[in-house]
């Protein structure tokens, strides 16, 4: 009998890891609340969704819908500028897209449906069922009948419920906030409007302000989505200056010379929306019988416009330690702990990266060394900036949960988390950030001792061949 697994949120991290593990042969269920399409912000993706979007069998669907194709990014940052041209630095024909999310996250949950995984929408999980600390079922209802609560019984629980955190916000209550990134964005979408002078094709512009910075993301049809994202302390303050959120909104975009000459012959079309996006982890991405993947473990930020690769990433390795833990490749607190630690590093690497941008005084080039920094490929010879771009375009993170060789840094991240907190703490806001490895101690047998868990690790690594799993490398 395959086994059964349920799926909590068909969003990009619930969709993708349906449609991988129903391909791997498992009996899956997806549980969606709503109905789709949905709205949803979020619309530039980086590179490294591409190569699990041709694992999960969603690239065709997603080529062929017609979404902006992205070749970039332009940052006017402080009082630099610097373009990440991906044909220039990866491959002539390296792109991904921008995408209005109600079109992209309905394609990836039809091709889950596609991959063979059963998909109810309108159906809302309101209770998980532990027994024996497993979690072994969940209470849920549709929306067309909500006092018939349902239960569905499954062997693995993937939660993929977003910022709804049916695990870690709801059953465990375990997420901490930071208290550096806690954004406010404000966003409207524009026709007629220009990019920056030397954009790549269909690039993301990120552009700083005094108090916080911009986005602007050209969309089909001609539309860009143009955020405005500032500190909700800095928020407070200003917003009860103006009548309503779009004056203040339009204030913004009036008050930043750099938009001038790319809105010259543009109009607004829509309502203004806003966002508060505070960041945040939970302390477990994972225990007996589940993880937690996407914003469901961790929220970081819209800078680097890195949730939707996180969202794939996390699917991808959750559904590796998934399958070779029902499958024995692994035993399942092996494979547990070893998603966990991947998760954790590609969010503590760029959560490092982001609070580094934004000490705008640094400079580009001290961004760039950054990123080499945290890049951690020995005898790589390149400029700096191909670190942040590799960084910045996630493949890094897949290219190391890949590669057989890669060390495991348990101590490192330790480190490079305390420091991004000590330097994003003497910048503006006072707080702590700092994702904490820690949590991976517990997982382990002797908690005490995380070179252990570096050890059993080592040499573990994704492979798609034959199947989706993980594999260890033969020691020698
Ligand atoms: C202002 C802002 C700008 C951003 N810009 C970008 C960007 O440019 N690029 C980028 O990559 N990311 C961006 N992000 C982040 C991105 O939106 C998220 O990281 C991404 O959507 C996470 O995907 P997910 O599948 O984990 O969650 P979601 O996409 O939120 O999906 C979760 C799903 O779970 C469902 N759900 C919730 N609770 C339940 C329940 N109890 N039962 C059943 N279903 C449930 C929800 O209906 C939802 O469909 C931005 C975020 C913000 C706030």
């Amino acid at each position: 009998m395959p086994e059964r697994i349920l799926v909590i949120g068909g969003g990009p991290a619930g969709s993708t890891a349906a449609a991988l593990l129903a391909r791997a042969g498992h009996d899956v269920l997806l549980l969606e609340r709503s109905v789709f399409p949905r709205y949803h912000i979020g619309e530039s993706l980086l590179l490294s969704c591409v190569p699990v979007l041709h694992v999960s069998g969603a690239y065709e669907r997603v080529s062929r819908h017609g979404f902006q194709v992205k070749r970039g990014s332009v940052f006017r940052w402080g009082t630099d500028e610097w373009v990440i041209d991906w044909p220039a630095m990866v491959h002539p024909d390296a792109h991904s897209w921008q995408v209005h999310r109600a079109e992209f996250d309905h394609e990836l949950l039809r091709n889950a449906a596609d991959q063979g995984a059963k998909i109810v929408e309108g159906a809302t999980v309101k209770k998980i069922i532990f027994a024996g600390g497993r979690a072994v079922a969940a209470e849920w209802a549709h929306r067309d009948d909500p006092e018939d609560v349902r239960v569905a019984e499954f062997d693995f629980l993937v939660d993929a419920s977003g910022r709804t955190g049916v695990l870690t916000k709801g059953h465990f209550a375990n997420r901490r906030r930071h208290d550096v990134f806690q954004n406010v964005a404000a966003w409207a979408y524009w026709t007629g409007a220009e990019l920056l002078p030397g954009s790549p094709e269909g690039s993301v512009n990120s552009i700083s302000t005094d108090g916080g910075w911009f986005w602007a993301i050209p969309l089909a049809g001609g539309q860009l989505s143009l955020g405005h994202v500032t500190h909700k302390d800095i928020f407070a303050e200003e917003r009860p200056r103006f009548a309503s959120l779009e004056e203040y909104y339009l204030h913004q975009v009036q008050s930043c010379e750099t938009l001038g000459p790319m809105l010259r012959n543009a109009r607004r079309v829509g309502d203004v929306r806003a966002e508060q996006d505070y960041s945040y982890v939970a302390d477990s991405f994972s225990g007996p019988g589940y993880i937690a993947i996407g914003d469901a473990a961790c929220f970081l930020d819209p800078l680097l416009s890195t949730g939707v690769h996180l969202a794939l990433y996390s699917a991808l390795t959750g559904a590796a330690a998934i399958n070779s833990a029902l499958n024995g490749g692994l035993s399942e607190q092996e494979a547990l702990a070893f998603f966990e630690y991947a998760y954790r590093r590609a969010y503590a690497r760029l959560i490092t990266l982001v609070s580094h941008l934004y000490q705008r005084y640094d400079g580009k080039d001290s961004y760039f060394w950054q990123a080499q920094r945290l890049h951690l490929t020995e005898h790589d010879d390149r400029p700096p900036i191909h670190s942040f771009m590799e960084i910045t375009a996630g493949t890094t993170d897949l290219r190391e949960v890949a590669d057989a060789s890669t060390r495991i840094m348990t101590d490192a991240l330790i480190v490079e988390a305390d420091q991004a907190q000590r330097t994003a703490g003497e910048h503006r806001v006072s707080g702590t950030l700092g994702v904490d490895m820690r949590p991976l101690r517990d997982l382990w047998a002797d908690p005490s001792d995380p070179s252990r868990l570096a050890a059993e690790l080592d040499g573990v690594y994704v492979t798609t061949d034959p199947v989706l799993g993980l594999a260890r490398a033969a020691r020698t």
